[in-house]
């Protein structure tokens, strides 16, 4: 009989062992994998962009937003901070980003195993936890391995990026103790439409402000680089606003505005006016070519129905107006998302409102936790998904 078993050696199950095991407990680790935090090593690019300054709860997403504080606090962000401190991580922090100095995710991933293993954690490797039965106490995989514990945490992760391990079996796992599922859908993935021109813009990369807009209402707005590409639409802005994208596309009309030209703080046609004023002899593509890519320059022109050895002087005023906001508010009719292959993390996932959110332990099951991407939290890009796993990772630890 095991004392604590954790399902999953991720970001939350590491910490979550970690945490579990300086209070005494003996603990075990099923993972999977003949290795654990394979995911870690591919974050933030490689460079593991573990955690964000700007702790500010708009950056998590939930069915139960107003849960959040309760995990995500002054206090609990201290915490996290203070356990990468005494794992010797000095981070490096861009903008507010944090990332360990050495700009390596083996930073964070090595520091994690180092730790579980000072600590004599079991780590069972190449074990998928299939099933588990409660009895008295859980029974896991009861037709294989048949490991019996008194209390568990599950920290499967989500469905995002299944070749890193996790592909959504915890819910399954959740479901069958009990639990809900909110409906899962990739989060911080990329776009997609079928526009012919889609094939011409491959490649561009490019500052510009991004809004969603929702059967005609604005959503949210992103300002940053984009990627245009020959499916659609890649970027960390575009990734920010993909969760609300995939809950809502099947029922509602998504569309995305682009902004090429976010420096124009007036009537955008005033200010074609006084460029082609200003740079004299220039047909319109040469007028275009002063900012922006060459490559989008046809695309916007055919947007808006003008020949480009055309002179602005000679464009009408429906074709100014059509030009100017084909430049402001060019608009993509957004047909999907990528697949969970592509993306980084889900949205979905077990409602924070069947979780004691002090302790992370189910309010359905004594004795059974929860921790990290399997609950319903999804967080931007910039390092709060991680933020989340540790957070989690640690009060079920801490509190088991
Ligand atoms: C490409 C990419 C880049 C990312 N970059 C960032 C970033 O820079 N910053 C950031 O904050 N977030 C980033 N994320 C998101 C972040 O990695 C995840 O949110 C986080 O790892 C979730 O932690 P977790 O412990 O819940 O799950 P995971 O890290 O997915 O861990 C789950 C573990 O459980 C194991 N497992 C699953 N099912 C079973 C089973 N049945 N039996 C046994 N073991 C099982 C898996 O093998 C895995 O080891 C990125 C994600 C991706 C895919």
């Amino acid at each position: 009989m095991k004392d604590i078993v954790i399902i999953g050696g991720g970001a939350s199950g590491l910490t979550a062992a970690i945490f579990a095991a300086k209070k005494g407990h003996k603990v075990t680790i099923i993972e999977r994998n003949n290795t654990c935090g394979k995911k870690i090593l591919i974050t933030g690019n490689g460079k593991c962009n573990f955690w964000n300054e700007d702790q500010n709860l708009s950056h998590y997403h939930s069915s139960n937003k107003e849960c959040l504080s309760e995990i995500i606090n002054e206090k609990t962000n201290k915490e996290v901070l203070s356990f990468f401190d005494s794992l010797g991580i000095i981070p490096e922090i861009k903008n507010g980003y944090y990332y360990p100095f050495s700009n390596q995710a083996t930073a964070i991933k090595n520091a994690l195993i180092t730790e579980v293993q000072n600590l004599n954690i079991e780590i069972l490797y190449n074990i998928t936890v299939t099933e588990i039965i409660k009895k008295d106490n859980f029974i896991i995989n009861p037709n294989k391995e048949n490991i019996e514990a008194q209390k568990i945490i599950i920290t499967t992760g989500s469905k995002a990026c299944p070749k890193t391990g996790s592909n959504g079996i915890g819910y399954t796992l959740a479901k069958s103790l009990g639990h809900q599922i909110i409906p899962v859908y990739p989060a911080l993935v990329q776009l997609r439409g079928h526009e012919t021109y889609f094939k011409k813009w491959a490649g561009i990369r490019t500052d510009a402000i991004i809004t969603l807009y929702e059967d005609g209402q604005k959503i949210k707005e992103e300002t940053g680089q984009i990627q245009l590409t020959d499916y659609g639409l890649s970027g960390i802005c575009i990734f920010n606003l993909s969760s609300h994208v995939s809950k809502n596309i099947q029922n509602h009309e998504e569309i995305i505005s682009i902004n090429f030209t976010p420096w124009i703080k007036e009537n955008p046609e005033n200010w074609l006016i006084n460029q082609n004023k200003k740079v004299k002899n220039r047909n319109i593509e040469e007028l275009l070519e002063g900012f922006l890519n060459y490559k989008l320059i046809p695309i916007i022109l055919k947007e808006s129905g003008i020949n480009q050895t055309k002179h602005l002087d000679n464009l009408s005023q429906t074709e100014i107006t059509k030009l100017a906001k084909n430049l402001t508010d060019f608009q993509v009719k957004i047909t999907g998302t990528n697949t969970f292959n592509e993306a980084q993390v889900c949205t979905g996932g077990i409602p924070l409102t069947e979780i004691n959110l002090k302790t992370m332990e189910s309010l359905k099951v004594k004795n059974l936790y929860f921790a990290g991407e399997i609950l319903d939290v999804n967080g931007d890009c910039g390092g709060y998904n991680l933020s989340f796993a540790w957070t989690t990772g640690m009060l079920a630890g801490k509190n088991i």
